[in-house]
């Protein structure tokens, strides 16, 4: 299928951006030339996928699409149990309604967004606690991903370890760079988790690149077929939450899968049925269902996982040679900008990220996301902004979507900005929402 793409002037972007309240988030996307606003649910099916599609069987109770989806997650993923959601945060809302009591902590690599507010809003702790290397942009080291393991026991065994009950690894880190989270690592938080009994629960939007860079970089595993690395990946988790817009492939969807604990299953089938849906669809149609059990074994072929992850470091590459700080090494679905070494003119309290996304726009009609002091919204408890370690700019690479010279677009725009930095206003907000404000906050240059 082929989609129309429309260049625009800048004086057209100009008043784009004014109308969108300077938030790419609310362009219209027919205004966006090069959209790597996000890799979620934006992956262009296969052939088998859209053929799939067709025998959805929409059923509202036991449907065969419904089937074919449980065994894939059983085949690929290893967990017996599955409740399908509308997407990742679907999948969030039953899981943590069900785990979550106010002053409870969730220690994890990194959260991702809407598992933070998923946590928050239940008035629990949602706490980071990556390695170092993770805030230092140009580390090379090839596990970024990975949780501090010290600073996880130092909590487990110290005066708060009773207020955690369940352990956290987001593979890939998405929040953090896309890095990975190598096997060892999950190996040794699944220990901790069984020694100070508490569950282990992984977030496996992106398990297939995560999988490809443990046999990329991680000694031992370079003649490891890629669906036994994802096999031992997942072996010590409890349960795993999924977004299917990620390493599915598909356009919509998400589950939470259980391994063996049955009672724990029935509650969150029990809390599906109220949001969600039937526990045979779940939120989705039969056919939805289908192109996620096609693409959760797709997206295990070697060859489309070196082409996805040569394709998002050449974009790094480009970017690199426009004169951009990049964070490294590049991550499996998105190249991070640093903007606070890029526009070090701004302080975090003008949104140094937001504005980069703004001025690329404005630069080569290219759509970004920030992830820094716009994200990362206010303290829950004193309301103030908070402003991370670092101000990152995201371009995620929709999977199958672009060709690698439209990539070069956003490299056009990169090297436009990087000639003047100091030309990039900063910003001030004139409206936010109290929870993921990102996605609504509206800004006006500030002066
Ligand atoms: C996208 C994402 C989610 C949320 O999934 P949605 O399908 O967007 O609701 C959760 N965790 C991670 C790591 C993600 O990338």
């Amino acid at each position: 299928m082929v989609e129309p793409v429309r260049s625009t002037t800048h004086a057209e972007r100009e008043a784009a951006l004014e109308v969108a309240g300077w938030n790419p988030f609310q362009l219209a996307a027919s205004d966006v030339e090069l959209d790597l606003l996000t890799d979620s649910g934006t992956g262009a099916m296969s052939h088998d996928q859209w053929a799939a599609l067709l025998r959805g069987d929409e059923s509202y109770a036991g449907s065969r699409s419904f089937e074919r989806f449980r065994e894939a997650v059983q085949d690929v993923l290893g967990f017996r149990y599955v409740v399908p959601t509308h997407q990742g945060r679907g999948a969030e809302s039953i899981f943590f309604g069900a785990v979550i009591d106010p002053g409870e902590i969730v220690p994890s690599n990194a959260h991702f967004d809407t598992t933070r507010a998923h946590i928050e809003v239940r008035r629990g702790v949602a706490l980071d606690l990556p390695v170092p290397e993770a805030y230092d942009p140009r580390a090379e080291s090839p596990f970024k991903g990975n949780v501090d393991l010290e600073a996880l026991e130092r909590l487990l065994a110290g005066n708060d370890g009773g207020k955690v009950s369940i352990l956290m690894l987001t593979i890939t880190n998405n929040a953090g760079g896309g890095q990975p989270v190598s096997l060892d690592n999950i190996r040794r938080t699944a220990e901790l988790a069984r020694r100070y009994g508490k569950k282990l629960v992984l977030d496996i939007a992106r398990f297939a690149e995560n999988a490809w860079f443990v046999r990329e970089r991680e000694p031992g595993y370079a003649e490891t077929p890629l669906p036994d690395i994802v096999r031992a990946s997942l072996a010590e988790a409890d349960a795993v939450l999924m977004s299917a817009k990620k390493d599915a492939i598909a356009n919509i969807g998400g589950f939470v899968a259980v391994r063996d604990d049955e009672e724990f299953f029935h509650r969150l089938q029990g809390r599906g049925i109220v949001f969600e849906g039937f526990p045979t669809y779940g939120g989705l149609a039969g056919r939805d269902l289908e192109a996620i059990a096609v693409g959760l074994r797709e997206v295990l072929d070697p060859e489309y996982l070196r082409y996805r992850i040569k394709q998002v470091a050449y974009l790094g590459h480009v970017l690199e040679e426009a004169g951009a700080a990049v964070v490294r090494p590049f991550g499996g679905h998105a190249i991070y900008l640093d903007a606070g070494t890029m526009l070090a003119h701004l302080p975090p309290s003008r949104f140094p990220a937001q504005a980069l996304t703004c001025a690329l726009y404005l630069a080569g009609g290219v759509r970004t996301v920030e992830i820094g002091s716009v994200m990362a919204g206010r303290d829950p408890e004193t309301g103030e902004n908070r402003h991370p370690p670092l101000e990152l700019v995201r371009l995620a690479v929709p999977r199958r979507v672009y060709t690698s010279r439209q990539l070069e677009l956003a490299a056009e725009a990169t090297a436009e900005v990087t000639r003047d930095p100091g030309a990039v206003a900063g910003l001030k907000i004139v409206y936010e929402a109290p929870v993921l404000r990102h996605f609504t906050a509206r800004f006006r240059p500030a002066a």
